[in-house]
């Protein structure tokens, strides 16, 4: 093992719209765990909203280390070591399932209940946990960009949601809202041949859904009045799958009232704590809807994405439109907040 860091800067979260920058001690991996060198962090909705709510019921306690999707080298290794190898470029998960409980025996790790998860993505190293090293660290294929890489963890989720739907063919699907997730949807949908329009209020994100194969994209508003509108945009039925892509009541409203007969809504955006949306009883039962949430990724999910990313058809790289160091990730959430950038990368190593 080579010699090993003293110290690492690492970015927490204390509070709402609180970070800190901080120096401490860098971890020394024991049995079983991994050091690994983050070369590459992401931002994502999920953080922003953590940010602005100041932590996560489930995933963050604060003040804690903060950031969860990255792509890094092993640079230690706890002995014995379970497998890896130093300098192996790897990406890790922020989750890591039990592997005992009836949830994971049955395949659905993230629905675990004991699911372990980790943040600390937004600093110079990572202590990979014994269970994150075992289950959830995954080796990258040479030639796949790290940048690139941080993308398994949104990317396996939005394959795990596109696992719970049903297709049966070519399929016109309905995504609402084009953030990076609707925006992921919208690719790997289009790459798999289905005839995708996705709806969101910003231009510039309807010119990247474009790009990355969606068949049309408009503008529209998230408050739900939008479901006659996106229902005329595929004809007299309504689209067969939509995908409620926000996290808002209101196009979880536009969703259900907008899919054709027969149709299936995907909620995949998680609503704050406390919400409610309204559903048309009449349509639901009559016209025979499928109403499916899914949540976070699994093991296979996540194998699917760095497989796609490596693939690279579609580039998802357009996602990745700024780029900043460590001490300025409160620039790039509120940069995401006000719409300016889609997603940044987070460069964790001084240059
Ligand atoms: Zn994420
Ligand atoms: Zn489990």
């Amino acid at each position: 093992m080579g010699a090993l860091p003293r110290a690492h800067r690492a970015v927490y979260l204390l509070g709402p719209r609180t970070t800190q920058l901080r120096t401490v001690p860098a971890p020394r991996p024991a049995e079983g765990e991994l050091l690994v060198r983050i070369e590459a962090a992401a931002t994502c909705g999920t953080d922003l909203k953590v940010w602005q709510r100041g932590g996560h019921p489930r995933m963050l306690q604060v003040p804690g280390p903060f950031g969860h999707e990255m792509a890094g080298t092993v640079v230690g290794l706890g002995e014995p070591s379970n497998g890896w190898t130093e300098g192996e470029r790897v990406v890790v998960a922020n989750s890591a399932p039990c592997g005992t409980c009836a949830a994971c025996r049955s395949g659905r790790e993230n629905l675990c209940s004991g699911l372990a998860y980790l943040n600390g993505a937004y600093g110079e190293y990572l202590l990979v946990p014994r269970r994150f090293a075992e289950r959830s660290t995954y080796a990258v294929p040479s030639g796949l960009d790290l940048a690139l890489a941080a993308l398994a963890e949104p990317l396996a989720c939005v394959l795990h949601g596109i696992g719970v739907c049903h297709f049966s063919g070519r399929e016109t699907v309905a995504v609402i809202g084009g953030g990076p997730i609707g925006l992921m949807f919208a690719a790997v949908l289009g790459a798999g041949g289905h005839d995708v329009v996705l709806t969101d209020p910003n231009a510039r994100r309807l010119a990247v859904a474009r790009r990355l194969g969606a068949v049309d994209a408009f503008e529209a508003s998230r408050d739900g009045r939008d479901a006659v509108r996106l229902s005329e945009a595929f004809g007299a039925t309504g689209p067969e799958i939509v995908i409620e892509a926000t996290g808002a009541p209101g196009a979880w409203e536009t969703a259900l009232a907008a899919v054709a007969p027969g149709g299936q809504v995907l909620l995949f955006g998680g609503c704050a704590p406390g919400t409610v949306a309204a559903c048309d009883t009449h349509k639901l039962h009559y016209s025979e809807i499928t109403v499916r949430g899914a949540y976070h990724h699994t093991p296979a999910a996540l194998r699917g994405a760095i497989a796609f990313l490596a693939d690279g058809v579609p580039d998802l790289s357009i996602l990745l439109d700024a780029v900043y160091p460590l001490e300025k990730v409160q620039d790039a959430l509120a940069a995401m907040e006000a719409r300016r950038i889609l997603k940044a990368t987070i460069r964790p190593q001084p240059r």
